[in-house]
């Protein structure tokens, strides 16, 4: 199910945005989960504003320098789809952009890759460094993530962070019918269609046990 939703769900949106290939993606977030609030953790807010919010992205030697080579995408790295978009990502948004200036001419360069990319980078990063911060944690998990509802908003319910710390293996983030969360939408109708598949989400027996278990209180820590 993972493999699926994310090629179809998120590399279109890392091509035309700009924001480098899959492996990367889930090599930065497998260590999030691994080293949450540690030295090794690639945006944590503890590091301060900018290192978790852009500045962990933008430095291309960042997380190798600062978590070695951790080999935590292997199984990603043994398909050759996987290696073939880390290999050649580089031509990816250039061809996207050679075929908008083909189509509109600069105009459409400049709004396209211009300025919507600006836009989504301000929006995509935004939650990496706020729900570490600030919002409630209605789950005690042993991090400081948080629950945030405009980040949430903004962000197609990737604010339901403290949830998805609680439940890592859910696609689903929003877990309670109130909390919004549009991706989550997204993938149920991508399994509708067949494109997602083995969809697992915790049942309330799961949320009991969560709720029962893990007494480490978060730190949070002001910096
Ligand atoms: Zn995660
Ligand atoms: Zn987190």
């Amino acid at each position: 199910m993972y493999v699926v939703v994310y090629v179809n769900k998120s590399y279109n949106n890392l091509t035309t945005c700009i924001q480098r290939d899959p492996i990367f993606w889930v090599r930065a977030h497998k260590l999030h989960h691994k080293y949450s609030d540690t030295d090794k953790d690639p945006y944590t807010p503890t590091e301060g504003v900018w290192c978790s919010y852009l500045g962990w992205f933008l430095y291309n030697e960042y997380i190798g320098t600062k978590c070695g080579e951790d080999p935590n995408v292997s199984e990603l790295k043994a398909q050759w789809f996987y290696r073939f978009l880390q290999d050649t990502y580089f031509w990816h948004p250039t061809a996207f952009a050679i075929l908008l200036y083909l189509y509109g001419g600069f105009p459409y360069l400049a709004w396209v890759m211009g300025v919507r990319v600006t836009a989504l980078y301000l929006f995509t990063f935004i939650p990496f460094y706020v729900i570490h911060k600030w919002g409630t944690r209605p789950w005690n998990t042993p991090d400081t993530s948080t629950n945030s509802w405009w980040v949430a908003l903004l962000c197609l319910g990737d604010g339901w962070h403290n949830n998805h710390h609680a439940f890592p293996r859910s696609p689903r983030h929003g877990l309670e019918w109130w909390q919004l969360d549009l991706t989550w939408e997204l993938i149920k109708f991508l399994e509708v269609v067949g494109l997602a598949a083995d969809i697992k989400v915790p049942t309330e027996a799961d949320k009991l046990r969560r709720k029962t278990s893990l007494p480490v209180p978060a730190k949070q820590t002001d910096k």
